[in-house]
C-alpha cells in the first residue's frame, strides 16, 4: 500500500482520494479551502457526467451522500448544425436507463468530502498550501509547518497548477478569445430530460435541463459580444430570449455569469518519478462537448488500471486527451465555418452516420472517455 498526497480536492482530486483510499492506500488530501456551502439555488458551475462515470463514482458510495435535488439524469443528446441537420443520440440506442446526468459541480464535490471526511485511511489538510517541495526525498511541508512524506503525489490542483510548476511542467496552449454565457432559467413549460446543442457561425448555443423546471442555458460567442450582451441585465434577457425562445418558449432568468474559454495541455503528466498530474492540472479543453471532469475521471481510473506505473499512464491518457482536444477544436471550428463545402461534408456526415448505424458506436466510444 502506498502514501499519497493529493493536492487539489475539486471533483478530480477528491475522487482520485476516494479511489485510492478505497483500494486501502493512506492518502492526505490538501486544499486551500472545503467546498462551498450548500445552497437551494442551483449554482452555474453544472457537469454533465456520463453514465460511465457517474456508475463509478456511486459504486465508491456517492449515491450516500449527493443531494439528488441537484442531480438531474438526462436520456437524450441532440447536435443541430448550421444546415438544420439534427442528429439524436438517445439511452435506449445503447441500452442505458440514462445517458448521464447534470450535476451541479459544488453538490459533487461536497458529497466526495463528506465520503472522505469519515474514510479511516484520509487525511483532510484544510484550509492549506504546500510551502516546500523537496523532490529528492519525496516530502512536502505544508503552511502549518507539518511534513509529509509520499510514495506519490498527484498535482490536481487545476488549471494553475502548484504541482506542475513545482515539476517544471510546460504547456502547450490558446486562449479561444471566446467566452461561454452560462444563464440558469425558470421555465414555463416542461422540458424533457434532454440535453441539446445548436451550432451558428459565431458559435454554439445549447441547453443543460437541470432540476424543478429549470435550465441552463449557454451561449459561446466572442468575448466582445458576450461582454456587448451582458452589459446590462434587460439587453440580456432580450439576446437569450432572442436565441432561446422558439425552442424553449418563455423564461425567467435566476443567475448568470461568464467564463473565458481556454485551451492548455501539458507537455508532460509527470516528473517520470513520483509526481503526476490529472484533470485540468494537465488538460483545459472547450466545454462545448462537456467532456471536461469525464477525462479528469478517466485519468483516475488509468491510473488505477496502469497500477502505479507513471510511463503507461501517461501514454495513455496524454494520447487520449490530445485526441479529445483535437476532436473538440476540429467541431468547434468546422462547425462555424461558411465554407459551403464543409457544410455539405457534414451535412453527408449527418446522414451516413443515421443510415449507418454509426451512432451507437460514437456514444460507446464518448462514454469510455
Ligand atoms: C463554462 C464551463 C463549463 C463546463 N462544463 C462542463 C461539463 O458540462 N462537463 C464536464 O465534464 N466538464 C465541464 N467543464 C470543465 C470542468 O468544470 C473542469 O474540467 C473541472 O472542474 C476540473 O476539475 P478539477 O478537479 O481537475 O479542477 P478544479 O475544479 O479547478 O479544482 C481544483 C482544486 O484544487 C484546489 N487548488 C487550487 N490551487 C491549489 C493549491 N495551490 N493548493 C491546494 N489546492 C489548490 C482548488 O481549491 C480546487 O478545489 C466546464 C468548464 C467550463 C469553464
Amino acid at each position: 500500500m502506498k502514501q499519497y498526497v493529493i493536492n487539489g480536492g475539486g471533483m478530480v482530486g477528491a475522487a482520485a482520494a476516494l479511489a485510492l483510499a478505497e483500494q486501502g492506500h493512506q492518502v492526505t488530501l490538501v486544499d486551500l479551502q472545503p467546498p462551498g456551502a450548500a445552497r437551494p439555488a442551483w449554482d452555474l458551475r453544472i457537469s454533465s457526467v456520463n453514465q460511465h462515470h457517474w456508475l463509478w463514482l456511486n459504486s465508491l458510495g456517492l449515491e450516500q451522500t449527493i443531494d439528488t435535488q441537484k442531480v438531474m439524469p438526462y436520456t437524450d443528446l441532440s447536435v443541430t448544425t448550421q444546415s438544420g441537420d439534427t442528429l439524436r443520440f438517445g439511452a435506449t440506442d445503447v441500452n442505458l436507463p440514462q445517458l448521464g446526468v447534470m450535476v451541479e459541480n459544488n453538490t459533487l464535490q461536497r458529497a466526495l468530502w463528506e465520503l472522505l471526511s469519515e474514510h479511516p485511511r484520509v487525511s483532510l489538510k484544510v484550509p492549506e498550501r504546500i510551502t516546500e517541495f523537496d523532490l529528492a526525498q519525496q516530502r512536502l511541508v505544508l503552511a502549518s509547518g507539518e511534513a509529509c512524506d509520499y510514495d506519490v503525489l498527484i498535482g490536481a490542483d487545476g488549471a494553475n497548477s502548484q504541482v506542475a510548476q513545482a515539476i517544471n511542467i510546460s504547456y502547450r496552449g490558446w486562449d479561444y478569445g471566446q467566452r461561454c454565457l452560462l444563464a440558469n432559467v425558470r421555465l414555463s413549460q416542461p422540458q424533457a430530460a434532454a440535453t441539446w446543442e445548436v451550432f451558428r457561425p459565431q458559435g454554439p448555443f445549447a441547453l443543460l435541463p437541470l432540476t424543478d423546471q429549470q435550465a441552463c442555458l449557454i451561449d459561446y460567442r466572442s468575448s466582445g459580444e458576450i461582454n456587448c450582451i451582458s452589459r446590462d441585465e434587460n439587453t440580456l434577457v432580450k439576446a437569450l430570449h432572442h436565441t432561446f425562445a422558439d425552442r424553449i418558449g418563455a423564461f425567467e432568468l435566476l443567475s448568470h455569469a461568464s467564463f473565458p474559454l481556454q485551451r492548455k495541455h501539458a507537455l508532460n503528466y509527470s516528473d517520470g518519478q513520483s509526481v503526476v498530474l490529472m484533470g485540468d492540472a494537465a488538460h483545459t479543453i472547450h466545454p462545448l462537448a462537456g467532456q471536461g471532469v469525464n477525462l479528469g475521471f478517466a485519468d483516475i481510473r488509468s491510473w488505477l488500471n496502469c497500477n502505479s506505473d507513471i510511463a503507461a499512464y501517461e501514454q495513455a491518457r496524454k494520447t487520449e486527451n490530445q485526441r479529445m482536444m483535437r476532436a473538440m477544436d476540429m467541431i468547434n471550428w468546422g462547425f462555424r465555418s461558411q465554407n459551403p463545402l464543409l457544410k455539405l461534408g457534414l451535412r453527408a456526415a449527418f446522414k451516413g452516420f443515421e443510415v449507418l448505424g454509426l451512432k451507437q458506436q460514437v456514444i460507446a466510444r464518448a462514454m469510455q472517455t
